[in-house]
């Protein structure tokens, strides 16, 4: 196949000649290739060079893996104007230029591509290098380097054939460091790697240094498509780039003697944000010593010792360089003969700690303005700052032994606990335990809520492990598959290993990993940074922060982290515990209303104290409170023991109860018997918990304290369900208020949740019978990909990887599909009722590219579990910021 010219231009220069790159973006430059050339404008002491866009690396894949035919013209142009500018010939006997190449795409990807330095050199130009240098040594000592990253990076040569010729050197020379090999021994290795070189590949190394630059520009491209670079991308969720950039800049030494050195750095501690200068530097040294870990480098703050004037103009560049980026820069550089040069400058990682304080600092600085600030910080990173943590560096070295899904954030450290009364019995005697389970139920909740942290080894993101845990803020790796647990024998087994109750395993609920023993940790610290960035995001959201909580303390601890109210209440969980669960089986299992009327009538004392508290929490903010909705088999015992247990107490046979446990079986429960279909059947189920609603209203007004409350219907997927279920409520808040004599106004409003599709396409139908209405995101996912929540683990991470879906559509709502029918509902709900009340109370809520939809198709409000509440209020006011640029 011929080769075939490429379209557009190819190739952008930087220098003192021209600097054509300057904001261009990193989409077409890569992120190297755009700073070096923006420093370049600057007027920076960056050397000289040139970047080949992206665009060509796309061509050269669809040109089948060819380079574009005009390629190395415009290449020569280039590099005819370095050597203009630099006054130095390309492979010249007298004064040789050289250069490195480097890749760069527009987002960083450590370890690509290993950079090439020294390129240009061949026999006839290191003798000139030694000449123009007065030090034959450097001339042959950098040789030697070029022909081994070029035999290793470009041809693929065992860097171990290289190692090995250079020990014979050494002993040869009677030495067993490099740095003592003199000029003539590295002369003698020159020669070998050639050798080397021609044995592997077949060819001589190439000494005409265009070919060279050729090679190594099309194993930049290569690497692109390499296993590793491939692989990052997929993990990293990186998609849509067209390729890497090439950059091809003039070298500078580091490693010319000891008034030359190298050192990275970044502009402010990215640990803490503390605007201090943080780096390390290394003498006499080139590349990648600094981070190769060969050497050890020193603190950047013992660079004035060393060389002053260069330390005072890296300060200036620091300064310079935050002025114009106006953000934190993690950088480069490299001193020859005493002389500084930018080689690199990027927007510098930091902790989501460091990310608050450098967003506060600078707006005091009047680096940025506060919309800047808020804009800056990623939502999500919030969470490092809510909970504890592992100590970084403890966790860095800790044995890992399993690996699951970051189900919900923080650090846990305990003994392993097989069963949720284990975990409770022994957190009461104040063992600290990690509960771990295949999957956990609502059963469990007390376990799981004495426990420090939860293991499963099943079950994804939207697991009841995960989604409870995460209420609570309580850490959870959820998912870990190799983790195989005999719950009977209180053993687990991790790759042959065998774990018990005296094992101590440390959790990592922020990176899903797991280790053996006890990992040091580190509390949540709120700074007065943390309040003043939320202030802000409070000035500029719209959108109201609601949270899911279903116990008082709950609702205080997200009324501290600033919600406005309960978006949804599930009053399910008010079910479990001692004479609690013995009344709702009781219910469940009786065979006529009387009884069942009975076993209610024990609960509602429950549910109205339980009432009482929330509403006393949340001091007349709204609570919006979702009727019964599980299918009732999950309230039953389903164990020979517990059916036995139950029949004692309700006077039954052991038979009885096992029948009427069967009689609940469904093949699909979360298609079954739930949700508002429970009310439909059972409408005493609804009478007593509207009537624990309202009684807990009145008494609360009685005591002076202001009530909001919202009762939810679940479920709903027609117009008459609503309507019929409405009228109930209705009754009985109105026979509950004329037992009371309430005579004033109760405000009580009445809606629903959409989260059946049907639901959302009748919208405009049922808002004839709702004041409010609340998507229930989870279901309504599910049910519109057809994904059963809780079983999507076993098929999701085939879709991931082959990119079929790019996210987990329970983690992160799924706005080209369910988007649409939540959009659909919200208009044609306002179409019917104008002042119709819309938010939202999936998991989805506190989900910051959720938010920002939310935002865009007009919800009141978002709810999130108590610990994504300060999450959700940035991301709120992002969307609401970054919507208003948009209109501009
Ligand atoms: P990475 O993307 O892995 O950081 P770079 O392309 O930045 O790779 O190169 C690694 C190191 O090589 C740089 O930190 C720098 O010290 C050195 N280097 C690259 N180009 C040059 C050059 N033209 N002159 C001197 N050193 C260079
Ligand atoms: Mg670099
Ligand atoms: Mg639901």
């Amino acid at each position: 196949m011929a080769k075939k010219p490429a379209s557009g231009k190819l190739t952008y220069y930087f220098g003192k000649t021209k600097t054509e790159g300057k904001g261009l973006g990193k989409i077409l430059l890569g992120g190297k290739g755009i700073n070096l050339a923006e420093m370049t404008s600057i007027g920076l002491p960056v050397p000289p060079g040139f970047t080949i866009s992206t665009e060509v690396c796309a061509e050269y894949y669809g040109f089948g893996k060819k380079l574009p035919a005009n390629l190395m013209d415009d290449v020569t142009k280039n590099v005819r104007m370095l050597e203009k500018e630099l006054g130095k010939k390309f492979g010249d006997n007298q004064n040789p230029l050289l250069v490195s190449v480097r890749s760069g795409a527009a987002v960083s990807m450590p370890g690509m591509m290993n950079t090439i330095l020294n390129l240009g050199l061949n026999d006839v130009s290191t003798a000139g290098l030694a000449t123009a240098t007065g030090n034959e040594r450097f001339a042959y000592d950098a040789y030697r380097r070029l022909i081994n990253m070029f035999g290793d990076v470009v041809m693929g040569i065992d860097h171990e054939h290289f190692e090995h010729a250079f020990d014979k050197i050494k002993k040869m020379c009677k030495t067993d460091m490099d740095t003592k090999v003199p000029a003539e021994g590295l002369k003698q290795l020159c020669e070998d790697y050639k050798a080397i070189y021609k044995k592997h590949t077949g060819e001589a190394f190439p000494q005409d240094p265009m070919k060279q630059l050729e090679k190594a520009i099309e194993a930049v491209f290569k690497s692109w498509m390499a296993n590793k670079a491939v692989k990052y991308r997929e993990i990293e969720n990186i998609r849509g780039l067209a390729g890497t950039a090439v950059n091809v800049q003039s070298m500078v030494y580091g490693n010319m003697g000891d008034d030359s050195g190298t050192g990275v750095a970044f502009t402010r501690n990215p640990s803490t944000g503390e605007n201090k200068f943080f780096g390390e530097f290394l003498i006499n040294a080139q590349g990648e010593d600094v981070v190769a870990g060969i050497r050890t480098p020193q603190p950047t703050e013992e660079m004035p010792k060393w060389n002053k004037a260069a330390y005072k103009q890296l300060m200036e560049i620091k300064d310079t360089l935050e002025k114009h980026y106006r953000e934190m820069q993690d950088i480069e550089f490299t001193i020859e003969k005493g002389k500084l040069y930018m080689l690199q400058t990027r927007t510098g990682k930091r902790t989501g700690m460091a990310a608050v304080k450098i967003a506060c600092d600078m707006v005091k600085e009047k680096l940025i303005d506060e919309p800047t600030a808020v804009l800056r910080v990623p939502a999500g990173d919030l969470t490092q700052l809510l909970l504890p943590s592992f100590k970084p560096s403890a966790w860095e070295k800790a044995t890992k032994i399993a690996r699951g899904l970051p189900a919900s954030p923080g650090a846990a450290v305990g003994r392993l606990a097989f069963t949720a009364e284990d975990a409770k019995e022994r957190s009461v005697k104040g063992e600290k335990v990690i509960l771990i389970r295949k999957e956990t139920s609502p059963e469990d909740v007390d376990g799981m809520h004495a426990a420090a942290g939860i293991l499963t080894s099943t079950g994804g993101m939207t697991s009841h492990a995960a989604v409870v845990a995460r209420g609570w803020g309580r850490c959870c790796v959820a998912g870990a598959g190799e983790v195989k647990i005999d719950a009977k024998a209180k053993k687990a087994t991790i790759n042959g290993k065998t774990y018990n109750e005296k094992s101590l395993f440390s959790i990592n609920g922020s990176t899903g990993e797991v280790a053996e023993g006890e990992i040091e940790t580190q509390p949540a610290s709120l700074s007065g940074d943390f309040n003043k960035l939320m202030k802000w995001a409070d000035e500029y959201r719209t959108m109201k922060i609601r949270t899911n909580a279903d116990s008082p303390e709950d609702s205080e601890r997200a009324r501290e982290f600033g919600a406005q109210g309960i978006g949804l209440c599930r009053t399910e969980h008010m079910f479990f515990g001692g004479e609690r669960t013995r009344a709702i089986r009781e219910m469940i299992l009786s065979s006529d209303e009387g009884s069942r009327r009975k076993a209610l009538a024990k609960l509602l004392p429950y549910q109205r104290d339980d009432f009482i508290g929330i509403f006393t929490a949340m001091k007349g903010l709204p609570v919006t409170i979702r009727l019964l909705d599980p299918p009732l088999h999950e309230f039953v015992p389903h164990d020979e023991k517990g059916q036995k247990e139950l029949a004692t107490e309700m006077g039954l046979k052991p038979a009885e109860i096992k029948s009427r446990v069967e009689s609940l079986h469904e093949f699909n429960p979360m298609l079954g018997h739930r949700g508002c279909r429970l009310s439909i059947t059972y409408p005493e189920i609804l009478e007593m918990q509207v009537r624990a609603i309202v009684e807990a209203a009145i008494e609360c007004k009685n005591k002076k304290i202001d009530v909001l409350p919202e009762i939810m219907i679940p479920l709903v997927g027609t117009k008459t369900e609503l309507s019929l279920l409405r009228r109930k409520t209705e009754e009985t808040i109105e026979l509950v208020k004329k037992e009371k004599q309430v005579k004033g106004k109760l405000d009580i409003l009445i809606g629903t949740m959409i989260e059946v599709p049907r639901a959302a396409l009748t919208a405009d139908e049922i808002a004839t019978e709702a004041d409010f209405f609340s998507f229930g995101t989870n279901d309504l996912t599910q049910m519109t990909f057809g994904f059963s929540r809780d079983d999507i683990n076993s098929f999701l991470p085939d879709y991931l990887r082959q990119d079929i879906l790019t996210v987990d559509p329970f983690q992160s709502l799924d706005v080209s599909g369910v988007g649409q029918l939540v959009e659909m509902a919200c208009k044609k709900g306002r179409q019917t009722k104008k002042d119709l009340k819309l938010g939202i109370c999936g998991e989805h809520g506190g989900d910051p590219a959720s938010v920002e939809f939310c935002h865009n198709v007009g919800l009141d409000y978002v709810s999130c579990s108590p610990f994504r509440v300060p999450i959700a209020r940035l991301a709120a006011a992002q969307a609401a910021l970054r919507a208003r640029k948009a209109k501009k």
